[in-house]
């Protein structure tokens, strides 16, 4: 019987540690050619219609919604650093119709909205496409569909009550037997898999950012850069945004701050906790190296575990190979030191070896890790502020490329002020169940790592623990 990896072979790291030899300790996708210039930064008193703090997906795909809705709103985009610096333009570019983590969790929490759920997904990844194309940019965005595989025997029946589940709400997926899903793509690790052909598409999350960033200034979007807001404070029948050099009036304010400190409304850290997700990017394959593993219809790959891997390939036929460690640092602690971390990517190459042994003697290019806004629910809660004037999302925990646009436009109904389907979901209208306070939230944090872990090498079997947190609907993922 299969079994899922436990450690580290010998051999796996000896060829890990060879093939990080000369890594670039930087995102990937950061690291090409066609980043944009920066934005002036704020400076003086400026006024908007609405202003969107944060310039990753959330805030860039609220402001065009926004514009799109109606051309004639003064939209003011305000960024800390740079658009897309941070988790949106160092994803794994994993664009999926799930706004709910995933089926089995949506059914989980929201069984009865799931068909909505699932239908309007689909819609919101198909409107994704279209602008991609609308827009012209150049993201490499590819329909190719999603492969989750199984590594373990005891795997199987999951993966079959996923494709039943799918299959009820009108999808089609593959059910694969080992040799099924090693003829897609070669693993000896292998037990089967469930191919979703439509529900994910791959793309390059930060030619993505880079792209509606352009399309969000043509609409006439003011964007600034290294514009941290400091504090949003009510001001006449408005909102008064501060930054180091600036400050902004404006009618209403969005919120898409990601993982990020919530200093500027303190009930998002009841919600959120950042957890650290890493990844590597390998070498472009030759064509022998290509062959070895078939991969021809070119879909992202995972694997079920709950410690789990994704994958995929790049245009030029890299392979990003990401996730596994998801690590919280006590405290909630971000810096940009915790974007290396030494120990996963050798744990990561190592397992790359282990599922790809046909690869030997690949070399990885680049390491980085990036902070994943994580809840307890898994996907993105919503909500509103000063009276209606300020609408807020966060909390994809790890699945936010596509479902960042839906909550753009969820914020931009809120701010309406009149229901809409969207308004009226039981997603959007239910919280995750709060993290504890430190120092019991680092302390439950690290005994949940280390039971999912276990289960993992416990076919599966969750602990008391564990059990006792699915009761609570209280989760740790990234
Ligand atoms: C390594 C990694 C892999 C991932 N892989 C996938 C994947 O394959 N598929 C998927 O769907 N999701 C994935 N995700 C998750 C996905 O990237 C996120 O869900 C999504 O990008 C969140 O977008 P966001 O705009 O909410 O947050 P962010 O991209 O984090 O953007 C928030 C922005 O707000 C700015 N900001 C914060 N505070 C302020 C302030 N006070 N003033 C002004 N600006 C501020 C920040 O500078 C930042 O630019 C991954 C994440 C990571 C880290």
């Amino acid at each position: 019987m299969r079994s899922t990896r436990t450690s580290s072979s010998a051999t796996g790291t000896a060829l890990a540690a060879d093939s990080l030899g000369t890594v670039r300790p930087v995102p990937y996708w950061l690291d090409q050619s066609g980043a944009p210039e920066p934005a002036l930064a704020l400076r003086g008193a400026a006024t908007a219609d609405l202003a969107v703090v944060g310039g990753g997906f959330t805030g860039l795909w609220t402001a065009l919604l926004a514009k799109e809705r109606d051309p004639a709103r003064d939209v003011l985009l305000l960024e800390g650093r740079r658009v897309g610096w941070a988790a949106s333009g160092r994803n794994g570019g994993f664009c999926s119709a799930s706004l709910t983590h995933g089926l089995a969790n949506g059914l989980d929490r929201f069984g009865a909205e799931m068909p909505a759920l699932d239908r309007l997904g689909r819609q919101n990844l198909a409107e994704i496409g279209d602008a991609v194309a609308r827009y012209s940019i150049d993201c490499g965005f590819e329909r190719t569909g999603e492969m989750m595989v199984a590594t373990a025997d005891w795997q199987l029946p999951g993966l079959a009550d996923a494709a039943a589940a799918a299959r009820a709400l009108g999808g089609d997926p593959v059910l694969l037997d080992a040799a099924g899903v090693r003829a897609e793509l070669d693993s000896p690790t292998y037990a089967g898999g469930l191919w979703d052909r439509d529900g994910c598409a791959m793309l390059d999350p930060a030619r993505l950012a880079w792209g509606l960033r352009q399309a969000c200034l043509d609409a006439g979007v003011r964007i600034h850069e290294h514009s941290p807001v400091t504090r949003i404070s009510r001001a006449g029948g408005g909102l008064r945004l501060d930054t180091r050099q600036g400050s902004a009036r404006v009618a209403q304010a969005v919120l898409g701050t990601g993982a990020f400190p919530p200093s500027l409304l303190r009930r998002l850290k009841l919600w959120l906790v950042p957890v650290y997700d890493y990844a590597l990017m390998t070498e472009p394959l030759s064509a022998g190296q290509l062959a070895s593993i078939g991969w021809a219809h070119r879909q992202g790959a995972a694997d079920i575990s709950n410690q789990f891997h994704y994958y995929r390939l790049t245009a030029d036929n890299r392979i990003l190979w990401g996730g596994y460690d998801a690590v919280y640092y006590n405290g909630g602690r971000i810096t940009a030191a915790q974007d290396q971390r030494p120990a996963t990517f050798t744990m990561l190459a190592s397992n790359f070896f282990e599922t790809f042994p046909q690869l030997a003697g690949l070399r990885f290019s680049h390491a980085w890790g990036g902070v994943v806004d994580t809840c307890a629910r898994f996907c993105a809660f919503y909500g509103t502020a000063h009276d209606g004037r300020l609408a807020y999302a966060a909390g994809y925990t790890g699945l936010g490329v596509a479902a960042t646009r839906f909550a753009g436009d969820v914020m931009l109904d809120l701010l309406g002020g009149e229901p809409t389907e969207r308004t009226e979901l039981d997603m959007v209208r239910s919280k995750p169940v709060p993290f504890p306070p430190e120092p019991v939230r680092s302390a439950v944090i690290q005994l949940t790592r280390s039971s999912l872990a276990r289960a993992d090498r416990n076919q599966g079997r969750r602990d008391l623990w564990l059990r006792t947190l699915d009761r609570l609907g209280l989760g740790f993922d990234s």
